[in-house]
């Protein structure tokens, strides 16, 4: 089973190099499954037994289902689509020394920066183009997706013989050390129109884009008997494809069901998309109003409601074992880590945690429990900054996993199973 599960999730993460992707396979999943696409610009026709989906920016989605029975409340799944990468600045071409073509390119997140040097990247995103004013006076620009989808770009290390510090802790600079190689000379000005011609549009049509970089290095499943796997960006694709199967695959009988995918987590969730925004908020009462409920009916129905907040947490690291707390130790194939904080960085409480082991005791999936060292300050996530535009009972968890926010990722190949297997329970 989980060979199978793992293949579906390579295959998910390869169609989605960008947020912007991500989106796309997650609507083109839903749209086969029979899910009605609502725009935010166009009125909403909300119906008992309906199944739904939204999006935000191209880079946020929200899927949901209606019982036909009249609503217990809501059951989310909250996790995110973007990962940290290099963002294609604009004018991104720089000469070096009259003989190469390098991009200039800003920080997005917060990366490891080591493993993005030396190996083969392309670029993907989007390209904002006009319309030719023929076919569509009223909509003049229009989005396309593009994908490279070749070996383009490197990012070539400084020999050890000019940098004898290499192995002693080197402080990378962004601006410096970290923009890729294009070309030789004969490549200037021609980075846009590789652009326009992978997207199939006029250079001079694009307006506007968001491209960033990704790492060609394909997934791979290894280990002595294939325990492990690794890939670009499965912090947190891979919390967001097991929310989609198990969302699918649940009954979604007794509550509102809702896969929630949000954008711009790596740099804080305050945009008009991110976990900050009103996007969760305006869907979840949009539809309560479209169904002609009240606001105090989706009060009550909110105070009967949970979320489960679902990004990828920290395994214990076979080299630095000392860096987990020294009783919460969480081990890829382990099963689903509950993410704990004091400070409420994470928003699992006693209660909230309680429904979720008791989530994972109906699915039968093995749980794990996961805490920072307290002297040392942890990450965060997008549960408890969703909770100030939607408050409800939330639980943080995520696969255990080792070199988060590095451009390669690893995991353990039957946790995702798990969590498929706790949503499908979850969306009851
Ligand atoms: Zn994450």
């Amino acid at each position: 089973m989980y060979s199978e599960i793992s293949k579906q999730l390579i295959e998910f993460i390869d169609k989605s190099p960008t947020c912007f992707h991500a989106v796309k396979t997650m609507s083109d999943i839903l749209k086969e499954e029979g899910f009605t696409e609502l725009k935010e610009n166009q009125k909403w026709h909300i119906e008992k037994g309906g199944k739904y989906f939204v999006t935000r920016n191209g880079s946020s989605l929200i899927a949901f289902t209606i019982p036909e029975q009249d609503m217990k409340g809501m059951r989310i799944m909250a996790s995110h689509s973007d990962s940290p990468t290099f963002k294609i600045k604009e004018n991104p071409e720089m000469e070096s020394d009259g003989h190469y073509i390098k991009l200039n390119v800003e920080r997005y997140g917060g990366m490891i920066c080591a493993p993005w040097f030396d190996r083969p990247l392309s670029v993907a995103g989007r390209v904002i183009v006009r319309n030719s004013s023929e076919k569509s006076p009223s909509c003049p620009l229009r989005t396309v997706l593009v994908n490279v989808d070749r070996d383009l770009l490197m990012i070539p290390n400084l020999a050890i013989h000019m940098n004898r510090e290499v192995n002693d802790g080197y402080k990378y600079n962004a601006q410096k050390d970290m923009l890729p190689l294009y070309g030789d000379a004969a490549a200037k000005d021609t980075f846009m129109k590789t652009i326009a011609d992978a997207a199939g549009v006029e250079s001079g049509d694009i307006l506007g884009h968001d491209l960033f970089l990704y790492n060609r290095q394909s997934a791979s499943i290894w280990g002595a008997s294939g325990e492990f796997l690794s890939s670009g960006r499965l912090d947190d694709l891979q919390c967001a494809f097991s929310s989609l199967k198990g969302f699918l695959a649940g009954e979604k009988k007794e509550y509102m069901a809702v896969h929630c995918v949000l954008d711009n987590e790596e740099v804080g969730s305050g945009t008009k998309q991110g976990a900050a925004s009103t996007f969760l908020y305006d869907t979840l009462t949009r539809a309560h109003e479209s169904l002609g409920l009240t606001r105090e009916d989706y009060l009550i129905h909110l105070a009967d409601s949970f979320m489960v907040s679902a990004d990828n947490a920290h395994a214990v690291h076979p080299n630095h074992t000392d860096k987990a707390d020294p009783v919460n130790r969480p081990y890829l194939n382990g099963g689903i880590v509950i993410k704990f904080n004091a400070n409420q960085k994470y928003c699992t409480d006693g209660v909230s945690a309680a429904m979720f082991r008791d989530i994972c005791r109906q699915a039968d999936v093995p749980s794990q429990t996961f805490v920072n060292r307290s002297d040392m300050a942890g990450g965060s996530t997008l549960g408890n900054i969703s909770n100030t535009q939607v408050a409800l009972n939330t639980v943080d968890i995520g696969l255990p996993q080792l070199a988060m926010h590095s451009p390669y990722e690893t995991v353990g190949v039957r946790d995702t199973e798990y969590l498929v297997r706790a949503a499908e329970v979850l969306f009851c």
